[in-house]
């Protein structure tokens, strides 16, 4: 409209004409590409970041990186269709969450069967009521499991009543017992 008006009116409209084809026109236009051209790099370089935060190889996220770049503004909109749903740290710390709660799952199952006592999984004998949890491997004093018919670290034979301060000592199922007699701490600490 602003055209025809000035193809009619030469003189009046002539030097409006050259200015916005001169002047503003230009500069509004280099401006838009301008902005054009930040906003394609910073999008660019969301996906960089993002990719950095979610991807862990390196490769990978070089390859996201020039996605986010190449089909400008459609790379992006690429990328966030395949990105990973979950941050790295993420992750992270929920593995960590769920190995601190197996831990403590495994933790609270290990007590003294006599004074309910927290023990450790290696503790021979409870050091509360002196209650023997465990026997020791004869060669390489080793805690051993209830069951085991041979010692899993040097690969001893388990022999009950071969072992050494239980049978002179502790006389048939009294050892469960938890009488804690000075006489018995003694015999058990060589
Ligand atoms: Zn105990
Ligand atoms: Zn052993």
């Amino acid at each position: 409209m602003i055209l025809a008006q000035t193809n009619q009116n030469d003189d009046i409209f002539g030097g409006v004409n050259d200015f916005f084809d001169s002047g503003l026109w230009i500069a509004a236009r280099n401006l838009t590409l301008f902005f054009v051209v930040i906003f394609w790099l910073a999008t660019a370089y969301w996906v960089y970041k993002d990719a950095r935060r979610r991807i862990d190889d390196g490769w990978l996220v070089a390859m996201a990186a020039l996605l986010g770049l190449i089909p400008p503004f459609l790379g992006p909109i690429i990328y966030l269709f395949f990105r990973p749903p979950e941050y790295l740290d993420d992750v992270r710390e929920r593995e960590l969450e769920i190995k601190a709660m197996e831990e403590r799952l495994a933790r609270r199952d290990l007590h003294c069967p006599v004074c309910r006592a927290q023990v450790d999984q290696s503790f021979l004998v409870c050091p509360v009521c002196t209650t023997r949890l465990k026997q020791a491997c004869v060669k390489c004093s080793s805690p051993l499991e209830a069951l085991w018919q041979i010692c899993p670290y040097c690969a001893t034979p388990v022999a009950t009543p071969s072992l050494p301060g239980l049978d002179d000592t502790l006389s048939g199922d009294s050892w469960t017992q938890p009488a804690a007699q000075p006489r018995r701490r003694s015999a058990e600490s060589d």
